[in-house]
């Protein structure tokens, strides 16, 4: 639980402004409105984080594409006031963290959120049990048997094996999601996913402004951000192929950041402190990863009568979202309920331990 991908992420709660220039339109709503809905029930979690974004003459996106941008992401999430964009004046750039100066046309500013990953999910979690969740943790999945009413789960918790008997399973297993299916009786077909790996690196000294979404030299946006009492860097995108669980930084991963990290604050410290890598999960397709579709995949069993579903890619962010699309579609197969609570209106605190 927050130990997989969710603790590699760059843990932005964020519509993602670059997903604009790829027109995922409805996957940037979806998550800006998610984004809102955090602010308001997760205060504690979810924290309202400036970002900043230098425009160099030398940069691809002019000062107009990139207000263009932030104009419709201002929109799209609600168009409220807290959602504007503005510019820095300059006599305001010599405070932002030692950003190099040299070459800046312009300096814009908008507003996205960040969360601590461990703390959502904790969250998240004692939020169930405290409607009537039951939690095993930690759980390792064995295998499944798919009957005619129900799935035998097998499983197995400090060291004991367990069976119980279920409706339907969810595999949430991020990238591992391909080698949970494999071991499921009769066999479910797995969707041809390729993982990419994203990594981020620490850096001495936090920086105080907020973060900022600067270009790399591929034209790649790489933001750098505080995070505890230091600077994370983050991130790439290189084909992975293997076993998830020796993911790893590639030394020309932490080069690349660390240049990056170097032209866009010259004075700051470069010394390398942590680094790690994450997987996302996307569908096979051809051309840059970075221009794929991040929308979350979410295929079945048997459509009519759905009895495993498997979750593919997509965000943080969205995961209120993504349950509800998977509780949807469950509807075919599970008993009606009344709902118990309204997640968009639950608050959620990190209990620091799980009860
Ligand atoms: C580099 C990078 C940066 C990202 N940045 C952001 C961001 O800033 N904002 C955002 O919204 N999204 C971001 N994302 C996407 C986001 O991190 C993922 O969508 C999200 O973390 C997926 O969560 P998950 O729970 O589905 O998968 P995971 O977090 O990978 O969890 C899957 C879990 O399943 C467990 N598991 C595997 N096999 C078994 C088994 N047999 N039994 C029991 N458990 C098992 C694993 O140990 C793991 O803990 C980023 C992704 C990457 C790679």
């Amino acid at each position: 639980m927050a130990e997989g991908t969710s603790s590699r992420s760059s843990k932005l709660i964020h519509g993602g402004l670059r997903y604009l220039e790829q027109f995922q339109i409805g996957l940037v709503w979806e998550s800006l409105r998610e984004r809102e809905l955090l602010f308001r029930i997760a205060p504690d979690l979810v924290k309202r984080q400036k970002f900043f974004i230098p425009v160099y003459g030398r940069t691809s996106r002019g000062p107009r594409v990139i207000k263009a941008g932030l104009l419709m992401y201002a929109v799209l999430a609600g168009g409220r006031k807290n959602t504007w964009f503005k510019t820095v004046p300059k006599s305001e750039w010599d405070q932002l963290d030692g950003l190099n100066q040299a070459g800046i046309k312009r300096v814009l500013q908008y507003v996205d959120g960040q969360t601590d990953d461990a703390g959502l999910t904790r969250a998240i979690m004692q939020s169930a049990q405290d409607l009537g969740a039951d939690l095993f943790y930690p759980a390792r999945f064995v295998s499944a048997e798919i009957g005619n009413d129900e799935v035998k789960v097998a499983f197995q918790l400090a060291g004991n094996s367990l069976a119980t008997r279920v409706k339907a399973v969810v595999n949430a297993a991020g990238p591992w999601a391909n080698q949970v299916l494999g071991h499921f009786k009769p066999k479910v077909e797995p969707l041809a996913v390729e993982n990419v790996q994203g990594t981020h690196v620490e850096f001495p000294g936090v920086i105080t402004r907020g973060c900022y979404y600067v270009e790399a030299e591929d034209k790649r946006v790489v933001f750098v951000m505080p995070w505890q009492d230091r600077t994370m860097v983050g991130t790439t995108e290189a084909p992975f192929q293997g076993n998830p669980d020796e993911v790893t930084p590639l030394d020309s991963e932490v080069q690349y950041l660390r240049d990056t990290y170097q032209k866009h604050f010259p004075d700051r410290d470069h010394t390398i402190l942590n680094q790690w890598a994450g997987l996302r999960v996307l569908p096979v397709a051809t051309g840059a990863a970075f221009k794929r579709s991040r929308e979350t995949q979410l295929p079945v069993d048997n459509p009519s009568r759905p009895r495993v579903l498997s979750i593919y890619g997509g965000k943080l962010t969205g995961y209120r979202a993504t349950a509800q699309k998977i509780m949807k579609i469950l509807s075919r197969t599970l008993p009606r309920v009344t709902p118990v609570a309204k997640t968009s209106e639950l608050p959620l605190e990190d209990p620091g331990a799980l009860s």
